[in-house]
């Protein structure tokens, strides 16, 4: 097995009530396991085997990109989270952020709108150009920026799976909510 699942950072209640352990034991511990599983399976005896996962995404189609990809976005959306976040971001991330979006709260908006908007299943996400500047995208299942030659490095993903345990079909709570577990030091990093 070429790829395994990462030990998340925090407990699987330590992000209760805004995502609960219920969901954290499914989405993590089913959902994404699933994908990493059956990505392994897939590649298993071909080209793909010795490729960094960010190559099978940009390299495939079908059935593989929507494993890789699913395996890949959910690793990233569940590190980006903590318990106790950096609730701000700083440094060369806030002062593009300013610039662009004029506010925080402008760029959460703007990301919330975006998610309510995606039909189906699917990811919102912030991410950044060569030259640093930031875009919010939407795509639909598997989707993932890197395929149109972004660095992501912000996701909500809006799959039912995401939020129905804790709020039902309320995705714009789900998405007006998560904000409070989201660490910008984490973002930040990623950005830079
Ligand atoms: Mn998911």
């Amino acid at each position: 097995m070429k790829f395994t699942q990462p030990k998340l950072p925090y407990a699987p209640d330590a992000l209760s009530p805004i995502i609960s352990q219920r969901t954290i034991d499914y989405h993590w511990g089913k959902h994404t396991k699933a994908y990493i599983d059956t990505l392994n399976e897939l590649i298993l005896g071909t080209a793909y085997e010795d490729m960094p996962i960010e190559d099978i995404i940009t390299h495939s189609n079908g059935k593989l990109f929507n494993q890789a990809s699913q395996a890949w976005n959910h690793i990233f959306y569940f590190f980006q989270f903590s318990p106790e976040p950096v609730k701000e971001p700083r440094g060369k991330l806030y002062e593009q952020i300013e610039k662009q979006y004029g506010s925080l709260d402008e760029l959460k908006k703007l990301i919330i709108e975006a998610g309510i908007g995606v039909f189906g299943s699917g990811w919102v996400w912030l991410s950044a150009d060569d030259n640093g500047k930031l875009l919010i995208t939407q795509g639909g299942n598997a989707a993932n920026p890197m395929t149109d030659g972004l660095r992501p490095i912000l996701t909500l993903d809006v799959w039912e799976h995401a939020y129905y345990l804790d709020y039902q079909n309320l995705r714009a709570e789900y998405l007006k909510k998560v904000w409070d577990l989201i660490d910008w030091d984490i973002i930040g990093i990623r950005y830079e």
